[in-house]
C-alpha cells in the first residue's frame, strides 16, 4: 500500500479469483465455471476477419446493435437492457447506486464472495442471510426485507435454485427496494425471471456471455428490467467509461446470438455430463448438492475438501476450493467435457484408494 492511498480504501478485502494459471494448456480446468466448448463458428468468424482492423476506432458506446439483438432474443425492448464490461461490472453499479446507507443491501450467507467485497467496497450495511440447513435459500427470510436484495439463481457455489413464484414473492413484497438475481448460470437449468421484470419494476436480472456461452474472456455481461432502473446504470456507465465493451465483443457477441442453438446444445450436453458425474461421485461415497448450474459442490468425510482440491492440482486437474469455514470441506467441480469429467473421476478414484 502507498501512502496516498485514501483511508476509505485501506481496509478492503478484494475478491480473489480463481487461479488462472499462464500454462494453462496442461490443466483440465474446472475451477472457474469456464465453457469446456469453443464459442460458436460465427464468433471465431468474427474475430479471424476484418473486424479487427477496426480496432483504431471507438466501439459505440450504446452497443446498438446488439442491444437491438439481445431484446429480441429476450422478448423484451432495447430500453429494458442493458450491457456492461462482465455481469462484475454491472454488480459493482449496482452496489454503487442501489445500496447504500438508506437503503442497505441483503444477500445469502454463502453466495458469490464478490457481493460482500462491493458492500465493503460501496460502504453499505450488509445483511448476510444463513442458509437451510441443506444449503437451499428460504425465499421468505426475504419476503418485505426493506433492503436491496441480491441474489444469486442458481446460487453460486452451491448450484440450488429458487423457483419463479418465490422470486415474485421477494419482488412483490420489496415494492420499494431493488430487487436483483444474479442469473449467471441459469442457462443450465433454472427458470429465468426475465418475464417478471415486465411486471415488477424493482425487479433486476443480471446474467452474462461468460459461463454458457463460452466468452469469459470477452467480457460482457448485461442486464434486464425496467427502463428507469436501465437509465441508473446507463447514466452510471457514462460517467465511468462509457466505451466499455469493446468492438471485437460487440461483433462476437452478435454472432453468439445468431447462433443461440449452438450454447442450447451446449447446455443440455453439459446438463447430461453433470447428471454422469454426478452418479459416479456418488458411487464413490460423496455428498452431492443438487445442482442446476455447471457446476457442482462436493464433499467426501474420507477425504478433507483442501487436501483433495491440492492434491488434484499436483496431478494438472484444476477445482476451486474454498477458505470460509463454513464450506471448506467442500470443493466446487466445473462440469467439463464427458472425457475431461473421466479423467477427474479417475484421479479422484486413485486419490481415495490412496487414502485408505
Ligand atoms: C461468474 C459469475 C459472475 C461474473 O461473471 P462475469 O460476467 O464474467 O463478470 C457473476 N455472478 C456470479 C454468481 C458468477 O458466478
Amino acid at each position: 500500500m502507498s501512502r496516498f492511498l485514501i483511508d476509505r480504501y485501506q481496509d478492503i478485502e478484494e475478491y480473489t479469483p480463481g487461479e488462472q494459471p499462464q500454462n494453462m494448456d496442461q490443466f483440465i480446468k474446472l475451477n472457474t465455471n469456464e465453457s469446456p466448448y469453443p464459442p460458436s463458428p460465427g464468433v471465431l468468424a468474427v474475430l479471424n476477419s476484418g473486424e479487427a482492423a477496426k480496432l483504431r476506432l471507438y466501439c459505440d458506446p450504446d452497443c446498438g446493435v446488439l442491444t437491438k439483438k439481445l431484446a429480441e432474443l429476450y422478448g423484451v425492448k432495447p430500453e429494458n437492457v442493458f450491457f456492461s464490461n462482465g455481469s462484475d461490472d454491472i454488480l459493482n453499479f449496482i452496489f454503487m447506486i442501489f445500496c447504500g446507507e438508506e437503503t442497505p443491501v441483503a444477500f445469502p450467507a454463502i453466495s458469490y464472495g464478490f457481493y460482500k467485497v462491493y458492500a465493503q467496497l460501496h460502504r453499505t450495511d450488509a445483511l448476510k442471510i444463513p442458509l437451510k440447513e441443506d444449503f437451499s435459500i428460504d425465499y421468505k427470510d426475504y419476503c418485505g426485507l426493506g433492503r436491496t436484495i441480491i441474489i444469486a439463481n442458481p446460487n453460486a457455489p452451491t448450484g440450488q435454485t429458487l423457483g419463479l413464484a418465490e422470486i415474485e414473492e421477494i419482488a412483490r413484497t420489496n415494492p420499494d427496494n431493488v430487487v436483483v438475481i444474479d442469473e449467471a448460470y441459469v442457462d443450465f437449468g433454472a427458470e429465468s425471471a426475465v418475464p417478471l421484470t415486465k411486471k415488477y419494476d424493482n425487479l433486476l436480472v443480471v446474467q452474462t456471455f461468460s459461463k454458457s456461452r463460452s466468452m469469459a474472456g470477452a467480457r460482457l455481461g448485461f442486464a434486464i428490467g425496467h427502463k428507469d432502473l436501465i437509465a441508473d446504470l446507463t447514466k452510471i456507465k457514462y460517467s465511468t467509461n462509457p466505451y466499455n465493451i469493446n468492438r471485437l465483443t460487440q461483433t462476437a457477441a452478435c454472432a453468439a446470438i445468431d447462433e443461440d442453438a449452438y450454447y442450447k446444445e451446449n447446455g443440455r450436453k453439459i446438463r447430461e455430463t453433470r447428471e454422469y458425474t454426478v452418479k459416479k461421485l456418488e458411487e464413490m461415497g460423496f455428498e452431492i448438492i443438487p445442482s442446476k448450474a455447471n457446476f457442482i459442490f462436493i464433499k467426501n468425510d474420507q477425504i478433507d475438501g483442501e487436501k483433495l482440491y491440492t492434491v488434484l492440482k499436483e496431478r494438472k486437474i484444476l477445482i476451486r476450493h474454498f477458505t470460509d469455514p463454513a464450506i471448506a470441506q467442500y470443493n466446487r467441480v466445473t462440469i467439463g467435457t464427458p472425457e475431461q469429467m473421466d479423467a477427474f473421476l479417475n484421479e479422484v478414484k486413485n486419490i481415495l484408494r490412496e487414502e485408505e
